[in-house]
């Protein structure tokens, strides 16, 4: 997987997925995109968030208040010294981000906070 996804990502991709780095914020342009479609997985093409869950957190990185059913786990992650949870794509296992609960609280209280580098668009 690891030989494949090298020869299929780009460096900042691989180095997301696979390393769980993090892309630089304000850098994705999925930040203030608003078009109408699904956010899939960039190296598997999982579908991973629909884009009306997508809202603007101002934290930098796209950001969905829900996934789509069985499209993501949940791993704890316990790097930098604090609890996070990190949020992974089901089919490939590749890294995407995490999940805080400081989202809008009309939709349930969650903010997937993604990178925009591990996903791919599909229009409506
Ligand atoms: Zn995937």
């Amino acid at each position: 997987m690891e030989e494949k996804w090298k020869r299929k990502l780009t460096k900042v991709q691989y180095r997301v997925l696979a390393e769980k780095g993090t892309e630089i914020p304000f850098t994705s342009k999925f930040v203030k995109h608003s078009e109408k479609g699904k956010y899939i997985c960039v190296a598997c093409g999982n579908v991973l968030f629909d884009s009306e869950t997508k809202f603007n957190s101002y934290c930098g990185w796209p950001s969905f208040w829900d996934a789509k059913k069985g499209a993501v786990k949940f791993h704890t992650d316990k790097s930098f010294f604090i609890k996070r949870t990190e949020v992974v794509c089901a089919k490939c296992g590749g890294h995407l981000g995490h999940v805080f609960n400081d989202g809008p609280k009309e939709h349930g209280g969650k903010r997937f906070c993604i990178n925009g580098v591990a996903l791919g668009f599909k229009k409506k």
